[in-house]
């Protein structure tokens, strides 16, 4: 049942966007003032989709000003703001999950799905070396052991699959071998368009003024936040603010049918996460990588 709930609700949500912004929380007052969520986007996982043009070369075909919010690496002590902040603005995010987090604070997962949100995943242990300098079976293992953690969190037992199947690769370093079984699995992987740099010491102030400015330059987009950062927590209020003000509009993903849209990249693209990783790991552990150019 409450699968089904989280599923309907989506699309309850939908039907009724036209009138007034979507409840995020239940109890919470949504008036014409908050910002609330504009539409939901189905994403379709017969689609074999990786999204997100900081790592690959296709996005959501959002629409100008429209924004979808994702946050990694909880749940976390600061979540609980970051959840605050964005029930009081009847906004929805999704989130991806480390699996040893979800199975020491398994009560924010369950208050994530109450709220609406998704619940997607970000492997088990996050290992510092990314996935992809490990052999391709433990990395399966340590994302199968993440969903396998999340789910018992979130909903009381392991099933075949995820509830929300979506997956974001820590330190986005994929493997073209974990994105065929990934995608073979019914699991979409979700990059990023823009980050707030938010794993970077910062004050709140700070990092306000810098998504915004990089979100004013590409006007739309996938937002990379992390909830486990106190930063992002105490910006969040200011930043969801900023959105309304900007005539921004909060796009929510779950899991259906779709079609999904999808937008490819302009001419010219890039990663912007490969030469990171290079960086990162060193040149000997991103043979595996993707091509990272169209
Ligand atoms: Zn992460």
């Amino acid at each position: 049942m409450k699968r089904f709930l989280a599923h309907l609700l989506p699309a309850l949500c939908a039907l009724v966007l036209a009138a007034a912004p979507c409840r995020a929380a239940p109890g919470a007052a949504c008036g014409p003032d908050v910002l609330g969520v504009s539409r939901v986007i189905t994403i379709n996982a017969g689609q074999r989709l990786a999204l997100g043009l900081q790592s690959y070369p296709r996005t959501l075909d959002l629409h100008d000003h429209e924004v979808v919010l994702t946050f990694d690496d909880g749940p976390a002590a600061p979540t609980v703001r970051v959840l605050d902040a964005l029930a009081r603005e009847c906004v929805r995010a999704t989130f991806f999950l480390i699996g040893r987090n979800a199975e020491a604070l398994p009560d924010l997962v369950t208050r994530e799905i109450a709220e609406g949100h998704g619940v997607g995943h970000h492997s088990y242990s996050h290992p510092g070396g990314t996935l992809r300098s490990m052999t391709e079976a433990a990395a399966r293992a340590d994302i199968e052991r993440g969903i396998a953690a999340v789910e018992r969190a979130g909903y009381g037992a392991a099933v075949a699959g995820p509830h929300t199947p979506f997956f974001r690769f820590p330190g986005f370093a994929d493997t073209p071998a974990l994105l065929g079984w990934l995608a073979g699995r019914g699991v979409t992987v979700f990059g990023s368009d823009l980050w707030a740099s938010d794993w970077r010491q910062m004050t709140p102030e700070t990092e306000l003024a810098l998504v915004m400015s990089r979100l004013e330059r590409l006007r739309k987009g996938i937002i990379l936040f992390h909830d486990s950062k106190a930063s992002t927590a105490s910006m969040l209020p200011a930043f969801l603010r900023q959105l309304k003000a900007g005539g921004y509009r909060v796009v929510h993903v779950t899991p259906g049918a779709g079609p999904t849209p999808v937008a490819g990249a302009p001419p010219g693209w890039t990663s912007t996460t490969e030469p990171i990783i290079a960086r990162t790991l060193g040149d000997a552990t991103t043979s595996g990588a993707a091509p990272r150019r169209r």
